[in-house]
């Protein structure tokens, strides 16, 4: 191979390997990826708009974002499901987002996502379906 077909070579095949090299699946991830995956996961579910404690409704209905004895002390056993069972995403009225761990409440339609996890006095068990 000479001088010349050596670098036409070079010119035709390096774009073409540099284009494999960006274009290639990978099969895992490094952990720096995982870790920058996971803080973008993290940004979005802190992006989510929360029903605020403070809202006039959510006040009226003692809603709390992390129910326990001292921030619900009114979170009784309610129709045999005893205190600490009791939170949005099995109440009645909790409207699931599939997969996500917030949902919408249909008392507080319009003001922001309900956690999982919360809870307010007008929990009411989720009926199951027939
Ligand atoms: S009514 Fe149910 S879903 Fe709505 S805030 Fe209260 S416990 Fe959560």
């Amino acid at each position: 191979m000479n001088r010349r077909h050596f670098l036409s070579r070079v010119v035709v095949l390096s774009p073409l390997a540099l284009w494999i090299a960006c274009t290639k699946k990978k099969e895992t991830l490094s952990e720096d990826e995982l870790k920058k995956l996971r803080e973008g996961a993290k940004d979005y579910h802190d992006s989510i708009q929360y029903v605020p404690e403070g809202n006039p409704i959510a006040k009226a209905l003692g809603y709390v974002q992390s129910p326990d004895a001292n921030t619900a002390p009114d979170r009784k056993e309610k129709e045999g499901v005893a205190a600490e069972d009791q939170s949005c995403e099995n109440c009645h009225f909790y409207v699931i987002k599939e997969g996500k761990p917030y949902g919408e409440c249909q008392l507080l339609l319009g003001k922001g996502m309900v956690k999982a996890q919360a809870w307010c006095k007008s929990w009411a068990p989720a009926r199951k379906a027939s």
